[in-house]
């Protein structure tokens, strides 16, 4: 007896913010969709650590209001509690070590972690989590989507779903990984992989550094006590730096989160002493902000290989007419943060939706 292969309308592979924002869409549009991402959590980027009952955000900082109003979820999102307004005091870190205090429009932070925003799109979608897809095949009907189950979780999982159409939405160098097989077999699969790899992704690395909440947490220069931020494009050691405890509601300790320069961040990502590279990140920090934070009671370290766009497609998304039935999209296509992400993943749901049409 011939066994039906059950196909899905949809597959979105990656559940970060650019993904979930073309599932969504599309289900809402009447399609079947199904997501899947390689992590246990739900939006790539958009990353909150739980240490205890203390969440940081690791990945994603902030929302700013959008250029593109139409395209914002941050009035539904105040309006459902999941986001509210963050005022820290701001300061510009230049590359002498020299701090000035500068001015910010209202920036919009989740009490309960960025991946708030994340989960809260991601309600009601089928979503395969530890599921990591290896290998695309274009079919004559659709895509076939080989993957394999990262944990007893996702064991249960099929290791091959097909569907009509795919959006892969990951960053650039993972997407790319994705299409080599079928690119050796098809031209226009290939041309694909030559506009993937002209994207180039700064890394990162990220401190998170717990203070007791009696411990001072503030910076000298610092008017009040409603936290604060510092960011630099010219340091040679941070990028930027704030009192994540002062995004939450009820903070039990002080959390500073510090993300690396892309210089540091390329120098030392592949070290295996990943407890003295962030030792050295914090003792930067120390010296260019306040001497309390080079000792913190307890430390966390995460390396971004893919963190923050340095050079974008150029388009709102990546894609083919003869190939209709496949979208690219991410914050590496046109806009370099959540804004971007979001509008690809729109955009990329609007070519898939015509293309099932
Ligand atoms: C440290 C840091 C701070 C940032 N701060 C801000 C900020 O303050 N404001 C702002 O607007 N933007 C910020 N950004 C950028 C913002 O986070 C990104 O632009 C946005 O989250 C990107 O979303 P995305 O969906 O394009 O990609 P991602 O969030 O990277 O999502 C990709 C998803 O694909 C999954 N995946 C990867 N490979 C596979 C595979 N083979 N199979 C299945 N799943 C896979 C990943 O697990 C991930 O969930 C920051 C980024 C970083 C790293």
């Amino acid at each position: 007896m011939w066994q039906e292969i059950d196909m899905e309308d949809v597959v979105v592979i990656g559940a970060g913010i650019s993904g979930l924002t073309a599932a969504h869409k599309l289900q809402k549009s009447g399609y079947r969709v199904l997501v899947v991402d390689k992590s246990r959590g739900l939006g790539g980027r958009l990353a909150t650590r739980r240490v205890g009952s203390t969440a940081i955000d690791h990945g994603c900082r902030y929302l700013k209001p959008f250029a593109d109003s139409a395209l914002s979820p941050i009035p539904s999102l105040l309006q459902s509690g999941v986001l509210q307004p963050w005022r820290p005091e701001t300061f510009a870190l230049e590359a002498d070590g020299s701090l000035s205090a500068t001015s910010t429009e209202t920036l919009y932070t989740a009490p309960k972690g960025m991946s708030a925003i994340a989960k809260a799109l991601a309600s009601g979608l089928s979503i395969h989590r530890h599921w990591r897809a290896t290998a695309l095949t274009r079919l004559p009907h659709g895509w076939q989507i080989e993957g394999e189950a990262l944990s007893a979780d996702s064991f249960n999982q099929p290791s091959s779903i097909e569907a009509r159409a795919v959006v892969v939405a990951l960053p650039a160098a993972q997407a790319a990984a994705l299409l080599d097989k079928a690119a050796r077999q098809n031209g226009d699969i290939e041309r694909l992989l030559e506009q993937l790899q002209t994207v180039e992704f700064e890394p990162a690395i990220t401190v998170m550094a717990g203070f007791s909440l009696n411990q001072s947490a503030s910076l000298s220069i610092q008017k009040t006590s409603d936290g604060w931020m510092v960011a630099s494009d010219t340091h040679p050691v941070l990028r930027w730096a704030a009192l994540d405890s002062s995004k939450r509601t009820d903070p039990q300790e002080s959390v500073v989160v510090v993300h690396s320069s892309p210089a540091f961040a390329a120098n030392n990502i592949d070290r295996s002493d990943l407890e003295s590279v962030g030792q050295e990140l914090l003792a930067a920090t120390a010296e260019s902000l306040a001497a309390w934070i080079g000792s913190p009671t307890c430390m966390q370290i995460h390396r971004w290989r893919y963190g923050f766009v340095r050079q974008p497609l150029g388009a709102s998304v990546l894609s083919s007419p003869v190939l209709p039935n496949f979208v690219g999209c991410g914050d590496w296509c046109l806009g370099k943060n959540v804004e971007g992400a979001i509008a690809s993943g729109d955009r990329a749901a609007k070519l898939i939706a015509a293309a099932l049409k």
